[in-house]
């Protein structure tokens, strides 16, 4: 789910690049930028050639109102960083769905591993990525469950020192301008955004004829301070986990949004490549927290 009005996308599928995608290895000469269609001569010059920078584009499994397939975070994320990293070379991790998502586990099709699971295969996932020459590692995040997982894990990689850096990129961004919506209010989950950017990605996957059979309106049937969290407030507004109007979705949109998420990939890929000083900054900051007491003020 892209719970803030996520973004989107439309970039021109090029013959090249459906090509590349298709058949893998060196089509054109060109390195697939799937981990798992290289060989492990091609993995080492797509090391190379990617200048350590790897993709994990992350998803999950649950219900997307009525009318959506249960891996959409997946198969969005998934096309968003093929067009991406065919414009700006990296690796791509395999399909990964090990995140936070337990206010769906009431829904048919929910995987919600434990916490302490998802942490640790996330861990060991990026160490055994970086082992492999993936110094610099951009989780593109699909799903809106994990908008505070990931700025986490992030934040965790400063407890023990790692010769990588793991980059967050946030999939819900929208950027002004584009096709004017057709649904007013809350589209969190399953709505017209994301209806319209599964329309460009996998159009045979929507059943728009199903996407008024549910209500995603808010029930807001909690009454607290806008500062207060508690955990029930998901299900609490949006029991049928759908949020928005998909039935009023257009392709245009999707298009404009899967632009601007492809654009903010490749925009992250650069940085990340580009980025001579967190690694450094990271072992300034390993090497010192070994003596706390010997630093200044
Ligand atoms: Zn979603």
């Amino acid at each position: 789910m892209i719970r803030r009005g996520l973004v989107a996308c439309g970039i021109v599928w090029s013959s090249a690049i459906v090509l590349l995608g298709a058949t893998g290895v060196r089509a054109q000469g060109k390195l697939s930028p799937k981990w798992e269609e290289l060989t492990a001569a091609d993995f080492r010059l797509g090391i190379q050639q990617s200048k350590g920078t790897c993709l994990l584009p992350f998803g999950i499994l649950e219900k997307h109102g009525p009318h959506l397939p249960l891996g959409t975070d997946l198969l969005n994320v998934r096309y968003a960083s093929l067009q991406a990293v065919a414009m700006e070379y990296a690796i791509l991790f395999p399909e990964y769905y090990f995140g936070q998502i337990f206010e769906a586990k009431h829904e048919p099709g929910t995987v919600a591993y434990s916490l302490e699971l998802q942490l640790k295969l996330l861990q060991e996932t990026t160490d055994e990525m970086a082992r492999n020459g993936c110094k610099k590692i951009v989780i593109v995040n699909g799903h809106g469950g994990n908008t505070h997982l990931l700025p986490l894990f992030g934040q965790a990689q400063m407890d023990k020192p790692h010769d990588y850096v793991v980059y967050v990129l946030d999939g819900a961004r929208s950027r002004p301008g584009g096709p004017v919506k057709r649904s007013a209010g809350i589209d969190y989950h399953a709505g017209e955004n994301e209806t319209a950017n599964t329309m460009v990605s996998h159009p045979d996957l929507v059943h728009l004829d199903r996407a008024a059979s549910e209500s995603g309106a808010d029930q807001k049937r909690l009454n607290l301070p806008e500062d207060v969290y508690t955990g029930i407030w998901w299900y609490a507004r949006f029991p049928n986990h759908y949020s928005g109007d998909g039935s009023v979705a257009a392709k245009e949109l999707g298009e404009w949004n899967m632009k601007n998420w492809i654009a903010a990939v490749v925009e992250a890929i650069r940085a990340a490549k580009a980025d001579e000083q967190s690694l450094t900054i990271q072992n300034e900051f390993y090497e010192k927290s070994k003596h706390p007491l010997d630093t200044r003020p």
